[in-house]
Parts: C-alpha cells; sequence; structure tokens
C-alpha cells in the first residue's frame, strides 16, 4: 500500500484523505469503521464512495448535523456506490449478522447513503424494516 505522508493508505481501498472533514482536514476516523467499510467495499466489488466522514463542530453545523452527531465523534460514515443504497444496506446487514464486522452503534439507510457508526452505547442492535439498526 502507498505512503504519503500527508494521505497514508489505510486499507486496500481507503486512504486517509478521504475521511477527513472536507473544511478543515480533521481527520482520525475510528479504525472500526474503516473495517466496516472496507468489508463493504470487499463485498460490493465497485467503488464505495464516503460521502462523509469525520465532520467538526462548524462543519456539522453547516451540514445540518444533530449536536452529538457521530460524525463529530469521528466514528461514523456515509457511504454510496454505483450499484445503490439497498445493495449496501443488505451486504451490511449480512455481515452485521454474521459477526464479521464489529459492533455498529447505529445504521440507517437514506434515500442516496447508507449512515454507519460504531459508537460505542449502541450495540447488539437489530435492523429493522424502516432501513434502521436500532434497539
Ligand atoms: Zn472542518
Ligand atoms: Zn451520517
Amino acid at each position: 500500500m502507498g505512503y504519503n505522508k500527508d494521505d497514508i493508505q489505510l486499507t486496500t481501498n481507503f486512504r486517509a484523505s478521504e475521511f477527513r472533514c472536507p473544511c478543515c482536514g480533521l481527520g482520525e476516523i475510528a479504525p472500526e469503521t474503516v473495517f466496516v467499510v472496507q468489508r463493504l467495499r470487499d463485498e460490493l466489488g465497485v467503488p464505495l464512495r464516503i460521502n462523509s466522514g469525520v465532520r467538526c463542530v462548524k462543519h456539522n453545523k453547516e451540514v445540518g448535523g444533530v449536536v452529538n452527531s457521530q460524525h463529530v465523534m469521528k466514528t461514523a460514515a456515509d457511504v454510496s456506490c454505483s450499484l445503490g443504497v439497498s445493495k449496501i444496506w443488505n451486504i451490511l446487514k449480512e455481515l452485521y449478522d454474521k459477526g464479521e464486522i464489529p459492533p455498529l452503534g447505529y445504521a440507517q439507510k437514506y434515500s442516496t447513503f447508507v449512515h454507519i457508526d460504531t459508537r460505542k452505547t449502541k450495540v447488539n442492535n437489530k435492523f429493522n424494516d424502516q432501513g434502521i439498526l436500532d434497539a
């Protein structure tokens, strides 16, 4: 994997820059979240776009994020791909049910992306029919 001091390759398909706050470059996304994203990418077999990763408080406010957003806590990633959000969601559910990825705190399927976070406070939740991983 390539080494660039300003943009370290974290996994086979993802570089540190992809998870940084777009306004200030704040980084240090949770390793568990990167692991989940790479496993999804492996199963999908097509590029997975990180729509949003780490956000500073200012940027989170600008994009209308909730106050205690997991993006600010550095555990969240919003992802999308050419195969659509339902495909991502189904693979996420499968990996989760098989115990192949770290515990997810929360996940939700939106119309154009899937939000995934690995917060420690909500674990062992269930996927429901509304496209939400919840207690
Ligand atoms: Zn920022
Ligand atoms: Zn999100």
